[in-house]
């Protein structure tokens, strides 16, 4: 089933996204973590690729699986950094042949010492436009409430959303936040500017210190004083500190339901008791 429809559909969604392992051992420990998460029947699914190809082996077999065993609509991430048009056009023949009709179109990070002027790609939008012309895919696209790092202003990353939705996205999901007033006022501008496809709400819970400043460097997103808090009062007491984490992101996920807006992904990190604490809490109405 294609994403867009489910979307469309006006109904509250909650999807769920997971990662592939990096290597075959863990294979089996991934896709059983994965299949807990099938089992809560998500609104959809989504799996990530690894940029450059590194950690995108496993991507397919983890989302065909998703698919065929579940039944649960799955959606495959795709970067194109450094890949060529035969290295994609390969990757959507597999796609086709096992099932998976959702692709969410990315440029992926740059990698050091790149040199983009030898690519067939440079950004998202060259991704999603070629992936159109090549069939029926339904096609996402990613999506920045605090601008991507490189962007030189939200206006810019705006207009580059009008340009993703032109080339084929039929929805965005966004990086996550913690501050969801960013969202709101976001969502008035992407509007404002003339997108028009849902915008999915990307949350993810903090569940560890550990996690933390990983979480702020990769995703270059700010805090919250509320999440500042709980980091602060609870930094020696995991328990307290993940409840705290979880607590955070249900009321973020209530506040945005709340703000008439039904569509959130949930960031699960392979984390099936925490997908299942939150499915359980919002569950979806599809
Ligand atoms: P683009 O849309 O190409 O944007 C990158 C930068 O270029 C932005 O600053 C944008 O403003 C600018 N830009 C875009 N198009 C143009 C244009 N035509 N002309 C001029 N400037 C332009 N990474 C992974 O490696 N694997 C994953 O599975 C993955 N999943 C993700 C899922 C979500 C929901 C999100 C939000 C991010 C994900 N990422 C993933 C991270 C993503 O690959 C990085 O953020 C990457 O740096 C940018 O990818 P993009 O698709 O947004 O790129």
């Amino acid at each position: 089933m294609k994403i867009a429809d489910i979307l469309n559909t006006g109904k509250r969604t909650l999807s769920f996204e997971v990662f592939p392992p990096k290597t075959s051992d863990k294979f089996d420990t991934v896709r059983e973590a994965t299949e807990k998460i099938a089992a809560l029947r998500p609104s959809y699914m989504s799996v990530t690729f690894g940029a450059g190809g590194n950690g995108a082996r496993y991507t397919l077999p983890i989302a065909a699986n998703i698919e065929q065993k579940f039944e649960v609509p799955v959606v495959h991430h795709l970067t194109c950094v450094g890949s060529t048009f035969e290295n994609i056009d390969e990757r959507l023949i597999f796609m086709r042949m096992v099932g998976v009709e959702n692709v969410l179109a990315l440029r992926g990070d740059m990698p050091d010492g790149a040199a983009p002027e030898a690519w067939d790609f440079h950004h998202a939008d060259e991704l999603a436009k070629h992936i159109k012309a090549k069939g029926d895919f339904c096609i996402g696209g990613a999506a920045y409430p605090e601008k991507h790092p490189e962007a030189p202003s939200l206006e810019d990353d705006i207009r580059v959303l009008r340009l993703k939705e032109e080339a084929g996205c039929e929805y965005f999901t966004t990086q996550l936040f913690f501050d969801n007033n960013l969202f709101y006022d976001f969502l008035e501008k992407v509007r404002a500017a003339g997108v028009t496809v849902p915008i999915v709400a990307g949350i993810m819970p903090v569940t560890s210190v550990k996690q933390i400043s990983r979480i702020f460097g990769l995703s270059h997103s700010k805090s919250s004083p509320e999440l500042d808090a709980a980091i602060e009062k609870y930094e020696l007491d995991p328990d307290s500190f993940r409840k705290a984490g979880i607590d955070f992101a249900k009321k973020q996920i209530a506040d945005i339901y709340a703000h008439g807006i039904r569509n959130v992904h949930l960031y699960t990190m392979n984390n099936a008791e925490l997908a299942a604490d939150i499915k359980n809490t919002f569950g979806s109405e599809d």
